[in-house]
């Protein structure tokens, strides 16, 4: 493994803001760490790079024990969300900066920084001041910044998230031919999760200071190891269960009245994405494996309709569908396919958001 991040924990004074972190990122991986804001990616990303000491916990890089290293010392390249460009500098100074502590001969130096911008195809733009470049421009400079001294690991934290989002689909592929071609082991942050799923060979996702889930992002989505990776990968909306000892999972709505149960009594967290729940004609008889509920609103979302119903049973359903005939106040009945309902036992953790 290229970096090794084993039992991090840190405090901020009273603030748990880590709680026993452990993930590895293999050489040439791509590896994405996403969760909700505050729920410690940026405290992570620190400690990696030195800025912040762990209040416990372990980083190897290559091997190497470096928790206790200066980030000088750190064969590491950061790319922050905020632009961080000497402004006083040319692009082509920029990226040399990094290579200074290197001790590099200035030959040599000139002829990394030509590589790297060519790279980030910035070649024109090597003797423009960082005020004349646009936002993209200036992204591109301070990832080659981060590349051209070859570190082990490059990190880069949410580099995208202030662009607008054509600009921000632009640059993420062009982030993701760039760490192909370089082949650099990169821990890339994120809150998106369509540009981690979209980027990453693996995902780890974070919440509340704590790994939630670690694995292939299709993997993840489809078998989520917890409610909160089920509702932060991809949406999804909650179903009530009916009591245990019933043969099977009824999701019959009458079954919680019926039975004196209501979900929390169950101990399971049953949840389906919207997408995976049909409406039901009307005209079709009841069968055991519906919800009925009233449609409390519709939403046209371009590619699809978003409709919301009030269950009789309590809470309310998303349902995403391609048609829709139904009018707010209007009774209507859905199900799911069992083999696509998510179910976790309730101690397994929060429901995301
Ligand atoms: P964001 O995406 O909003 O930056 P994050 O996932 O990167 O969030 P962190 O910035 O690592 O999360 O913060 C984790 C927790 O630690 C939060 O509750 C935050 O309020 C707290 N925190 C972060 N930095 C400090 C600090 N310097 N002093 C005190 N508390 C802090």
């Amino acid at each position: 493994m290229t970096l090794e991040v084993t039992g991090l924990t840190h405090r901020y004074g009273d603030e748990l803001a880590l709680e026993d972190v452990s993930f590895e990122v293999g050489a040439g991986e791509m590896v994405g760490l996403l969760g909700p804001s505050g729920c410690g990616k940026t405290t992570t990303v620190q400690t990696i790079a030195g800025h912040v000491n762990p209040t416990a916990g372990e980083i190897h890089l290559r091997g190497a024990d470096i928790t206790a290293d200066p980030p000088e010392r750190r064969d590491v390249g950061i790319v922050f969300q905020e632009p961080t460009l000497f402004p006083h500098m040319t692009v082509a100074e920029n990226v040399a900066y990094g290579l200074r502590p290197a001790g590099v001969d200035p030959d040599e130096r000139a002829a990394i920084v030509d590589s790297y911008l060519e790279l980030v195809s910035l070649s024109e733009q090597r003797e423009a001041m960082p005020a004349a470049l646009s936002g993209g421009q200036k992204r591109r400079v301070e990832l080659a910044r981060a590349l051209a001294p070859q570190p082990d690991v490059l990190l880069l934290d949410e580099p995208l998230s202030a662009l607008d989002r054509g600009l921000r689909d632009r640059l993420r592929e062009e982030i993701a031919r760039i760490q192909r071609e370089t082949n650099v082991t990169t821990l890339y942050v994120t809150h998106d999760q369509e540009t981690a799923m979209a980027l990453s060979d693996r995902l780890v996702v974070m919440s509340d200071g704590q790994v939630d889930g670690v694995g292939e992002p299709r993997e993840l989505y489809e078998s989520p190891p917890t409610p909160f990776v089920a509702s932060f990968l991809g949406r999804s909306t909650r179903l009530p269960v009916t009591p245990p000892g019933n043969p099977g999972l009824t999701l019959e709505s009458r079954a919680l009245a019926g039975d004196g149960g209501t979900p929390a009594d169950t101990g399971l967290i049953c949840l389906a994405r919207p997408n995976d729940l049909t409406l039901l004609d009307s005209e079709r008889t009841e069968t055991e494996h519906t919800l009925a509920g009233v449609v409390d609103r519709v939403t046209d979302l371009g590619t699809r309709y978003e409709v919301v119903l009030v269950l009789d049973a309590g809470g309310e359903l998303v349902v995403e569908t391609q048609r829709v005939q139904l009018e707010p106040g209007e009774r209507a009945r859905c199900t799911i396919d069992r083999t696509d309902l998510l179910l976790f036992e309730e101690s397994s953790g929060r429901v995301g958001p």
